[in-house]
């Protein structure tokens, strides 16, 4: 069942977190759908503008109505991650999505206002809620270049910011970055900023973390024995953190390099245990097995493991 963005979270607030899974190909989108099965969790499935110029949008958006006839008893919401404003108006106009992220936070304050206004307007008169992001997330984003820059969400800005805007959900920077070298060194969130946060906005507002993959050094330790080459430092997020986050308004991680990892790992291992194998349905495979583990794993560590039926009545109840 494909559900609105803004029901789940409002689901989730306080109590849970909703992994939000980036997908480009057939693969994902049935691991995820078969993910939110089997962790009885509801999912956001995102996809990033780089999956549409890989996959297609009606590759896109067909592979997920596809999925979602044929587990109709998943609860999935489609939401568009890290949008420009073009991306944004095409994804409102689809009618496919439920949400959109427009991602204006590399620019001054006011022009961040002015543009995430501009598509909230634009999204609500359609129906889709909008995510913004205020504050800078280190690391690889996918629609604007590397930024090595860390600027934590100002709490005062962030309630002038949601009030001005009128936005759905706010993304905050509270020591996350994208991608798979998140923390070298001393590895924290500030649960501390993100209290300051949640108590300028207003009551119930979600807030969001990208670049929340935990970049497990088991996984990284096999890649790198099956001839990968990672950082063997990289740390991301510790996932003992989701339970701390979810009192404080988060309601939506956003979770890409760990799948990542897992197409990567499952692959490498692949090739140098079958070097005599050229049929991609053999990787293909345990890749989406994989894959359905760590969206099961996350769902139990995001307290959104189990809740499936109650958020389906939840939603139904509320229309
Ligand atoms: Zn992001």
């Amino acid at each position: 069942m494909l559900v609105s963005t803004l029901a789940l979270l409002k689901v989730a607030y306080g109590r849970f977190i909703i992994g939000a899974y980036n997908v480009q190909n057939m693969e994902q989108v049935l691991a995820v759908f078969r993910g939110s099965l089997a962790a009885r969790a509801p999912v956001i499935v995102a996809t990033v503008p780089f999956a549409r110029d890989y996959a297609g949008a009606r590759m896109l958006q067909a592979m997920v109505r596809a999925a979602d006839e044929m587990y109709p008893e998943a609860v999935a919401a489609m939401h568009l991650d890290h949008g420009d404003e073009a991306h944004c108006l095409d994804a409102i106009q689809s009618g496919f999505y439920h949400s959109v992220m427009i991602d204006a936070s590399h620019l001054p304050f006011e022009e961040n206002i002015s543009m995430t206004r501009r598509i909230v307007e634009r999204a609500h008169a359609a129906g889709l809620a909008v995510e913004a992001e205020l504050g800078v997330v280190a690391g690889q984003e996918a629609s604007h270049s590397a930024s090595t820059r860390l600027a934590l969400t100002d709490p005062d800005q962030a309630a002038e910011f949601v009030a001005r805007t009128d936005c759905d959900s706010l993304a905050v920077a509270i020591g996350t970055s994208h991608g798979a070298y998140k923390f070298q060194g001393e590895q924290r969130l500030h649960l501390d900023r993100l209290a300051e946060i949640q108590a300028r906005l207003p009551q119930g507002f979600p807030l969001v973390l990208h670049g929340a993959s935990s970049v497990p050094s088991d996984e990284v330790a096999r890649i790198n024995a099956a001839g990968g080459k990672l950082n063997p430092n990289a740390r991301g997020v510790d996932p003992a953190d989701f339970a701390r986050a979810w009192p404080l308004g988060v309601a939506k991680i956003n979770i890409h390099t760990d799948a990542h990892l897992v197409w990567y790992r499952v692959h490498r291992e692949h090739f140098r245990d079958h070097p005599e194998n050229f049929d991609f349905r053999h990787p293909g495979s345990i890749f989406m097995e994989e894959f359905e583990k760590l969206i099961i794993t996350r769902s139990e560590q995001l307290g959104c493991a189990g809740k499936l039926d109650e958020v389906r009545e939840k939603i139904y109840a509320a229309n």
